[in-house]
């Protein structure tokens, strides 16, 4: 069997958010375990390798060629032309550039000699493979998994002319008016995957189905949900190079030695809790419940990296005057490491949360995760008083958050919490069982 992921971003090539990070390991896990699978996505005119060409066609908006280089063990195929390739992954025309990028994916055993017997489509930008694949009569399978509901490729039915499909095909492309490219990916495609089991439900209720809870009931026999892993290669506190000091299960002690160094550099009193948050700065995370939530909490510390929405970023500086909340509006790579690293708990509120990597992180640094009861957060934390890591709250209000903050402070008030750090980093969420049931799926298809 052999399968050809098809994705706009892939780490370390191009990333740009969790897909290129799920590009970037889960196909390499695959191959280690011995499946024969294959990256294509586009030459982004930003990527430098030292890439070898090995195909080239015609298409009616223009040449496309194909490069070939081999990223950790994983072949990639790199679609070169001046009608799909720019210097960033998104923002130009993206819904075109996508539809040509799917029609060559589409087209790839034209190019190369190559014919995958499944295509795996990430997100909207690929979701038209599986159509001009039927278009041209090809016999293959698909997944396609959704990262994300909210970007559905939704773009004016005018815009149908310059795709080059024949009118007896539109239909399956409109959805409330407009074009939606990942209606037509759910609707042809053998198996729908989520990136988390929970969300792989919530994802067909009104609450969560961003406008797309039909198509996707319609079609909710071929839906499963995969928890994405983790590269524990990156995160990892034994060797984390970003990080004051480093520290195992075996010497979960000097965790705190963390703590006091990031509270000294903040002036922050190293024996208060402290309760950590990296996130983009967005509705989806929470950030307006936590805003309310820690507004009045005193015997507390918070820090808190992101950015995003103006309004949130402000009212965080503004926060940011008590003595015990720290907001810190940028992307900082290091940063981030150290307060997973530092903190005791850490915070995601998130009104939804398709998978979630913060949670997973902050536990494999034994870091207790307060999070709401939803998608990924749901699958992964279990509350601490069912004998598991974390704390885990339902309602989404500023109301139940800060109860969850108060929990967290009694807990540090009157236990040694030693032994619930230690297994939190005892979860294993890394890539092996997650890539095994992905496998599991390409061989359900035949
Ligand atoms: P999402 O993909 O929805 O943004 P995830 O929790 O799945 O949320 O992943 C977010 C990732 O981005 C985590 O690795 C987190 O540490 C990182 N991150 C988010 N904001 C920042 C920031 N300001 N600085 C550094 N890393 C960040």
């Amino acid at each position: 069997m052999q399968v050809l992921f098809a994705t706009v971003e892939m780490y370390p090539l191009a990333k740009v958010g969790g897909l290129g990070d799920v590009a970037g390991s889960l196909p390499a896990a695959l191959r280690k375990m011995g499946l024969d699978i294959r990256v294509v996505m586009p030459y982004h005119k930003k990527i430098k390798v030292d890439a070898e060409k090995i195909g080239e066609k015609d298409f009616d908006f223009g040449n496309v060629e194909i490069y070939s280089v081999e990223v950790n063990k994983v072949p990639v195929y790199l679609v070169k032309s001046d009608a799909i390739a720019e210097n960033e992954v998104y923002g130009h025309e993206d819904w075109l550039r996508w539809a040509r990028f799917s029609q060559v994916v589409a087209a790839i055993d034209e190019i190369l000699d190559f014919e995958p017997d499944v295509i795996h489509c990430n997100d909207w930008m690929t979701s038209l493979v599986p159509l001009y694949s039927k278009i041209s009569g090809h016999k293959r399978k698909f997944v396609l998994t959704i990262h994300n509901l909210k970007h559905q490729g939704e773009f004016e039915e005018e815009k149908f002319e310059e795709l080059g499909i024949d009118e007896r095909w539109k239909d399956i492309l409109l959805w409330n008016g407009k074009l939606n490219y990942m209606k037509a990916g759910i609707t042809l495609s053998d198996k729908v995957t989520t990136v988390s089991p929970t969300y792989a439900k919530e994802i067909l209720t009104e609450e969560y189905g961003e406008g797309l809870q039909e198509v996707l009931r319609a079609n909710s026999s071929k839906i499963v949900g995969i928890l994405n892993g983790l590269d524990y290669s990156t995160w990892n506190p034994e060797r984390d190079e970003h990080i004051y000091v480093n520290y195992s299960q075996e010497s979960i002690e000097k965790k705190s030695e963390n703590k006091k160094a990031l509270c000294e550099d903040f002036k922050l009193d190293p024996s208060l809790p402290l309760f950590g948050m990296v996130a983009r700065l967005v509705e989806q995370k929470g950030v307006d419940i936590l805003i309310d939530a820690i507004r009045d909490v005193k015997n507390a510390n918070f820090i808190i990296l992101g950015t995003g929405r103006e309004r949130f970023e402000k009212e965080l500086e503004k926060l940011s005057e008590k003595d015990n909340v720290k907001a810190i509006i940028k992307y900082d790579e290091a940063m981030a490491h150290k307060i997973y690293a530092a903190s005791d708990f850490f915070l995601m509120p998130s009104k939804f949360e398709p998978c979630g990597l913060g949670q997973l992180i902050a536990m494999r640094y034994g870091t207790i995760p307060v999070v709401r009861k939803t998608g990924g957060l749901a699958d992964t934390v279990k509350d601490i008083d069912e004998g598991g890591w974390g704390i885990v709250f339902e309602e989404y209000s500023s109301e139940s958050l800060k109860n969850a903050i108060m929990r967290g402070v009694e807990l540090y008030n009157m236990v040694n919490l030693k032994n619930i750090r230690k297994m939190a980093m005892k979860q294993d969420f890394s890539w092996g069982a997650s890539a095994k049931k992905y496998q599991e799926l390409y061989s359900s298809l035949f």
